[in-house]
């Protein structure tokens, strides 16, 4: 029931209405008995800092922020975490205290940790290894970055606008000389991978309307020692999952950086640990109704 005392966090993208966030975290709400709901906020490109400014007056207890918002928030926040800083960009707006206890809007950014904590979960530590990761978008900078701060000893980021890779590279390299970019062709693909103990996809392709599309090449076995992490979870079972797992390679999905980034969200607004399994659910049952 919604009442007097109901406690609202928001979701602020452009468009909100297929996300799986509102079914996620009302999920968790209900399940901890909490008098809080999650609601999908259109906003407009270009109103992301005027939005954010008004949750503060409106009451909000905070939000996430999706695409196209995730960098015009950061002129909205009164701080940013160190994640957001160093991404640049905030998926996470909680209520904080200043120096002289004043409420403060935080800006956050919890998707490199939702990047990790699946692979953590699953018995995959980066520390000391190669990897390659496929995008330059906002999903492979936050793969980029959270896979740097565990450790990866060397990070090759492949992407079809070279320009785009070494702006990442750059952005994120930390004077240590463990990325490089280079251009997404068949060759670099193949050759990074099979070096590599890891590979990220962190590009659309694959992702309905277009199920059939992967980056892998058709007539290339996937190396069958690399674990593949496709970002993507629209559908679940994606094509580069499919060839991976037909090579006998582990496979991980794109549900489970949802869930865990949702999972980091959750506890900075609720100072208490998210049930993951509840989250998980939720997200499974809403995909059902999709990802046939
Ligand atoms: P984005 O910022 O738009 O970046 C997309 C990247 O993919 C760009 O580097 C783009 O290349 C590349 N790309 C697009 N189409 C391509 C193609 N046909 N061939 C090769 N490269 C292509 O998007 P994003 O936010 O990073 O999201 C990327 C994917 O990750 C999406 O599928 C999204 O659903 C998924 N994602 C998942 C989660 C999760 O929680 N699981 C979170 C965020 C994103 P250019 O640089 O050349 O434009």
């Amino acid at each position: 029931m919604i009442d007097g005392r109901t406690q609202l966090i928001g979701l602020l993208g452009w468009p909100v209405e297929h996300s799986l966030s509102p079914a996620m975290h009302n999920a968790v709400f209900d399940a901890l008995g909490m008098n809080w709901r999650y609601v999908a906020l259109p906003v407009a490109p270009g109103a992301a800092a005027a939005a954010v400014r008004g949750l503060g007056p409106l009451g909000f207890r905070g939000a996430n922020v999706t695409r196209p918002h995730k960098i015009g928030v950061v002129r909205g926040v009164d701080r940013l975490g160190d994640e957001a800083r160093a991404l640049g960009a905030v998926n996470t707006v909680y209520l904080g205290r200043g120096e002289e206890g004043e409420r403060l809007l935080v800006g956050e950014n919890t998707d490199a940790q939702g990047f990790i904590d699946p692979l953590i979960r699953g018995g995959f530590d980066p520390r000391g290894e190669i990897v390659t990761v496929i995008g330059a978008g906002g999903a492979a900078r936050a793969a980029v970055y959270g896979l740097l701060q565990a450790g990866a000893r060397q990070i090759t980021v492949l992407g079809r606008t070279l320009r785009r890779v070494e702006h990442v590279v750059r952005d994120l390299d930390q004077g240590e000389g463990r990325l490089r970019a280079l251009p997404l062709t068949d060759e670099t693909l193949v050759s990074s991978t099979t070096r590599s103990a890891l590979l990220v996809h962190a590009t659309p392709v694959g992702m309905r309307p277009a199920p059939e599309g992967s980056v892998w090449p058709d007539r290339v076995p996937f190396p069958r020692d690399t674990l593949a992490y496709d970002l993507v979870y629209v559908p679940r079972r994606t094509k580069l999952l499919r060839q991976a797992r037909a090579a006998g390679a582990p496979c991980l999905g794109g549900l489970d950086m949802l869930v865990s980034q949702g999972a980091r969200a959750f506890e900075l607004w609720a100072g208490r640990d998210a049930p993951i399994d509840v989250m998980r659910r939720a997200c499974e049952a809403a995909l059902g109704r999709v990802d046939r």
